[in-house]
């Protein structure tokens, strides 16, 4: 009886180990697509000023997520370094998830729906401290990205102050190959309403973080939740702390009522990483009118989206809803947004962002406007923000 018993631990055992190699792949693979219908040409022009960039970044990916080495190459998803190095990408923000409801949707989560997370992080044979602890997911993640530094990928800079960003930029000049990378959070809930989290994960390389993410947390309301509450006594101790730190403010997911109130107390610029706009595309997913001349003014960023849910479906929908932003508070607050490897459909992975500038040559944009949307904006605000 006892021997039968460890044949079946020991075959147990290696289904779980064959799982964890094929199992993360599997789902990347169909969670991380590019699709387009719309035809594609690269004129001349385009290309020129494309390679013309100086420094080109996006606000969002979520490619830590999955069990990859980024430096090789896949044939799938959206991002890597050698295919940012073909894209000649400056810096990627890399975004940390934590927790994803069962039945994810734009509308409404439950924080108590079963977590997809949970399941990935077993099946990724990620050590159980995963598999319980939500701080745990996100120290992991956020280590893994400064891993690639040195050890890795000798080309690959963390950028986590201004003196990293102005190294990364002057390097670069010299080496083409160089690339840079920083972190960001999506879902305080990985803080485990503990303040110290935050400070332990600012220590981790975090730079920039978003509230919440699909449900409601211990700082207030999602986009996507069920209370569509406002900011929490300890969300306000979070901003007031985030502010003092040094970690930017992401609005993306955040429920309108809460934008108000970290609006009304934080005392730096704020930026939305991955949206669309109400104005384009009428989603709960989406910002409204009101809420990007508000962060606007703050001298903040609105971080375009390539996903369906943000924009409709094709290039032209993400220059839309650029030239929507632009014209309502100016081509300084648009950034590239791009949500790749966030389980999204996009017409583009990372190589494809010279159709982006072909696409907004053909709208009318300028040659600076360019420069300023794909890379200039971002590589501004962060020399202005970060530590
Ligand atoms: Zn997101």
């Amino acid at each position: 009886m006892k021997k039968i018993f460890r044949y079946a631990l020991a075959v147990v055992l290696i289904l779980y180990f064959i799982a964890t190699l094929l199992v993360s792949p599997i789902l990347d693979k169909q969670m991380n697509l590019v699709e387009y219908n719309d035809p594609r040409v690269l004129g001349d022009e385009a290309k020129e000023l494309y390679s013309s960039l100086e420094f080109i970044a996006d606000l969002h990916c979520d490619a830590l997520l999955w069990d990859r080495d980024l430096t090789k190459r896949l044939d799938y998803a959206h991002l890597d370094f050698p295919r940012m190095r073909q894209a000649k990408m400056s810096l990627q923000a890399f975004t940390i998830v934590t927790k994803s409801p069962k039945g994810q949707n734009f509308k409404s989560n439950s924080a108590d729906a079963f977590d997809k997370i949970t399941m990935l992080n077993f099946v990724q044979g990620r050590f159980p401290d995963k598999w319980f602890s939500l701080y745990k997911r996100a120290e992991y993640q956020a280590r893994a990205l400064q891993n690639y530094q040195g050890k890795n990928d000798s080309k690959f800079i963390l950028v986590k102050s201004r003196q990293d960003l102005k190294n990364l930029i002057n390097l670069k000049i010299a080496d083409p190959e160089v690339i840079g990378g920083f972190l960001g959070i999506e879902g305080a809930h990985c803080l485990e309403g503990k303040l110290e989290n935050l400070q332990k994960i600012y220590y981790e390389g975090v730079r920039m973080l978003a509230p919440t993410h699909f449900f409601d947390n211990e700082i207030g309301g999602s986009a996507h939740g069920l209370s569509g509450e406002g900011l929490t006594d300890f969300g306000g101790e979070v901003i007031h702390e985030m502010n003092r730190l040094g970690i930017i403010i992401d609005l993306a997911h955040v429920s309108p009522k809460m934008i108000d109130d970290i609006l009304d107390i934080s005392n730096k610029p704020v930026l939305v990483s991955h949206t669309g706009v109400k104005g384009t595309k009428d989603s709960p997913r989406n910002i409204s009118d009101r809420h990007i001349k508000r962060i606007a003014a703050t001298g903040g960023l609105i971080g375009i989206g390539f996903f369906k849910g943000a924009i409709k479906g094709e290039i032209k929908d993400i220059v839309e809803a650029m030239k929507y932003v632009r014209d309502l508070v100016g081509i300084e607050h648009v950034a590239l947004g791009s949500d790749f490897d966030g389980a999204a459909t996009t017409p583009i992975d990372v190589t494809g962002l010279p159709f982006i500038v072909q696409e907004l040559m053909d709208q009318g944009f300028s040659e600076v406007e360019i420069r300023a949307i794909m890379g200039e904006n971002v590589k501004r605000f962060l020399m202005e923000q970060l530590p």
